[in-house]
């Protein structure tokens, strides 16, 4: 299957990082809505007719814990 370069990606809302893996859309294929796993955010799951995937490298650190 044909696909991009992974990019990066960081949710507006809670800053997890992610790498975005563009793929090409296929017949059949249900659009489904994609969501941070952190904080719910809602994210788009295509592209000019691309699939979007999110894989999540990071989760943000929570508050209070940077020394
Ligand atoms: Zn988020």
């Amino acid at each position: 299957m044909e696909q991009d370069l992974p990019r990066d990606f960081a949710c507006p809302r809670c800053q997890a990082r992610y790498k975005i893996v563009r793929m090409r859309s296929e017949p059949g294929i249900v659009h489904q809505m994609l969501q941070c796993r952190v904080c719910e955010e809602q994210l788009a799951s295509t592209e000019n007719d691309h699939l979007l995937k999110y894989f999540l490298v990071s989760r943000p650190a929570p508050r209070g814990s940077f020394p």
